[in-house]
């Protein structure tokens, strides 16, 4: 049987990408399975090869690769392929310093970013053809990250009520025990007071405070599809944070224009 790659595929026209989930891996190694990120002790070469996978089965192989510094920050970039030269090279490609979100409007350039219990976010604009990738911890689900992306999308030509959008797996509600900074932190945001009284107490569900957020900026409810899977206690494998703390792998989420 064939190894499963993906958690979440769009199937929105013109667009490639999704969300890769663990995959087949070593229990005793917190970096096995489809890790695509440089940056956590993992041997260069098997994170270059699970990349070529990933690639390989978004037919996207040899695209430009943009990824993002990952700040736990509000900011989302523009990608294009004229400000490339402004862009840090890394392993992976070229590198958004101080970005936690990249959107573009340019064909056959893949946008990635990595993720072990934060939200990823796609958004995609159908006309004109725009897409986006946010990653939504909850500093940036705070700062509102996702009103920003849409913002920046509108900024491009986008209608907020033509923007669909993923909220791809990420940790859930009940495994999401936080301190009163955090509380404090996402209680001002649309809708999070009576989602913080119904739920339990200690307990933040971002990736329905990110989905109110959208709403808020105006997408439609049946535009937003929500992944119910936990990177956490969920059947399908991720790499966690909570599970396994810094040294662990990532999972991707990845999203390029096939042709306009
Ligand atoms: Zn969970």
């Amino acid at each position: 049987m064939e190894e499963q790659i993906w958690a979440v595929r769009p199937d929105w026209p013109k667009v490639t990408g999704g969300v890769n989930c663990r995959g087949q891996h070593d229990p005793a190694d917190s970096r096995s399975g489809l890790n695509i990120s440089y940056h956590v002790g993992d041997d260069p070469q098997r994170v270059a090869a699970n990349r070529e996978r990933v690639l390989t089965s978004m037919a996207a192989e040899g695209w430009p690769v943009v990824c993002a510094e990952q700040v736990h920050g509000n900011h989302v970039a523009i990608v294009r392929r004229v400000d490339f030269e402004s862009l840090r090279p890394c392993p992976a490609g070229l590198c958004c310093l101080q970005t936690d979100g990249l959107v573009t409007q340019e064909a056959r350039l893949v946008l990635n970013l990595t993720f072990a219990d934060c939200v990823p976010i796609l958004l995609y604009c159908p006309q004109p053809l725009t897409v986006g990738l946010l990653h939504a911890g909850w500093r940036s689900t705070a700062a509102q990250i996702a009103r920003t992306g849409i913002q920046v999308m509108c900024s491009l030509g986008a209608r907020a009520s033509d923007v669909e959008a993923i909220i791809g797996p990420a940790i859930c509600a009940q495994c999401y025990e936080v301190g009163a900074e955090v509380i404090a932190a996402v209680a001002h945001l649309p809708g999070a007071a009576q989602l913080l009284a119904s739920g339990p107490a200690n307990r933040v569900d971002l990736p329905e405070l990110n989905r109110l957020t959208l709403l808020d900026c105006g997408l439609r409810e049946e535009a937003i599809e929500k992944s119910e899977l936990c990177t956490l206690c969920g059947e399908v494998p991720f790499f966690s944070y909570r599970a396994s703390g810094p040294d662990r792998g990532l999972q991707g989420a990845f999203i390029a224009i096939t042709k306009h």
